[in-house]
């Protein structure tokens, strides 16, 4: 069989390292807010090239501790992609703060950014990215919306450690938008934190974490950079808003016993630090790797009954899943299951269609329902090996 994600052998790659950092927090006898709380998160920022970056217990709480630090709540309008995993939604609703969601590009499977502005009003305060499947979001359109309308920009990178986009800004290039939101001869005027450009004012790429004002991250076991339990992070450049996070995770309290906020508990515990600090080093090439792989699936997966997955740039996509399309998803998938192949879905039902957002079952998202209704993830991991990768194809064209 192979595995759809193999995790055990994900770790154990590295479990002589790990256990040398373990036992280390077993000597000290320290198991939260430590050492390797402090030295994960500042090589996380170092990574994302963002100045801070702020470990707490799970991607969820990421995104509800961003839109609690903005002070978003009742009344307020969160833009969010309709076929996103539906811990994005849920961060939206738990505040309060009304879900406002708009169609995927049926392609990329990213939120549609033409679609956007159409869907702005007066009580619109932000737009949530998610850089879905390890794909991050095309955002020149979209920081050209938020300074038009003076919105933040959350990103839910849950799915694309490492990720990036290429901005392509060069001082002479002029812009031809057409929505002529775009104000000057270069981008660099709608990039949200411009003390992060080079000093060129050329550059051409960033990293999912800092294509927007505070990005929020999940170390879910089975993500690209993935703990062993429950873990997070939320990375950004607003000092205020760094601060704000960091006292309502920690029950509102910028100093002991002084609690300014109605804050909650989102800790990123010592061991899942120390674990996530060993596996950061080897992100990259645990990228690379899945990147040959799509590369791979991308030149030689030749049926006419699957549509293959798109990449803006193939560089930058870390291909958190790799997810195709066909009519009959389930005799597929079957079929798959039948010659030693297991697969899942990501997802079988939006969220607009589930029991928990009844209020929207009548709700029409045609594209987002097509996505659905024919996605299946096919196996994509950094420890597959050539004879795996060979074998999935060898059974995908036969099908
Ligand atoms: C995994 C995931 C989350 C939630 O992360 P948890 O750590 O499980 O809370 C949020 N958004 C997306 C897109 C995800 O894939």
């Amino acid at each position: 069989m192979i595995k759809f994600l193999d995790l055990e052998k994900i770790n154990n790659r590295f479990r002589d390292e790990i256990d040398g950092r373990i036992a280390k927090i077993l000597d000290k006898g320290w198991y939260l807010q430590g050492e390797e709380n402090e030295t994960f998160c500042k090589n996380f920022a170092e990574f994302c090239g963002t100045k801070y970056c702020l470990g707490v217990a799970n991607g969820l709480d990421a995104l509800n501790l961003i839109i609690k630090g903005y002070g978003f709540g009742e009344g307020d309008e969160i833009i969010v992609p309709a076929n996103t995993y539906i811990a994005s939604i849920l961060a939206i609703s738990q505040n309060g703060c009304t879900p406002v969601l708009v169609e995927p590009d049926i392609n990329t499977y990213n939120i549609n950014p033409d679609l956007i502005e159409e869907k702005i009003t007066d009580r619109t305060k932000a737009i949530m990215v998610v850089h879905l499947y390890g794909q991050a979001v095309q955002m020149e359109k979209i920081w050209a919306l938020a300074k038009k309308y003076n919105l933040k920009i959350i990103e839910d990178s849950a799915q694309a450690h490492g990720g990036a986009t290429h901005v392509d800004i060069l001082p002479s290039q002029s812009c031809n938008d057409k929505s002529g939101v775009f104000t000057s001869a270069t981008h660099v005027d709608i990039l949200p934190n411009r003390d992060y450009n080079d000093k060129s004012g050329v550059f051409t790429s960033r990293k999912v974490g800092n294509l927007g004002d505070a990005s929020a991250f999940s170390f879910y076991p089975g993500k690209n950079l993935g703990c062993m339990g429950d873990g997070g992070a939320i990375t950004t450049n607003d000092e205020e808003l760094y601060k704000r996070v960091k006292a309502i995770a920690n029950y509102g309290s910028d100093r002991k016993y002084h609690h300014i906020y109605k804050g909650t508990n989102s800790r990123l515990d010592e061991i899942q630090a120390a674990v996530l600090d060993v596996k950061l080093k080897y992100l990259d090439k645990d990228n690379e790797r899945r990147r040959e792989i799509a590369k791979y699936y991308r030149e030689n997966i030749k049926n006419p009954k699957i549509i293959l997955p798109q990449a803006y740039d193939e560089n930058a996509h870390v291909w958190h899943v790799f997810v195709v399309r066909t009519e009959n998803r389930d005799e597929f998938q079957k079929y798959l299951s039948d010659n030693g192949i297991q697969t899942i879905i990501h997802y079988p039902t939006p969220p607009h269609k589930q029991g928990a957002y009844s209020e929207w079952n009548n709700l029409s998202f045609p594209i987002s329902e097509e996505i659905h209704r024919t996605i299946i993830s096919i196996p994509i991991s950094p420890v597959m090996s050539d004879e795996e990768v060979k074998k999935v194809v060898e059974v995908v064209n036969e099908y």
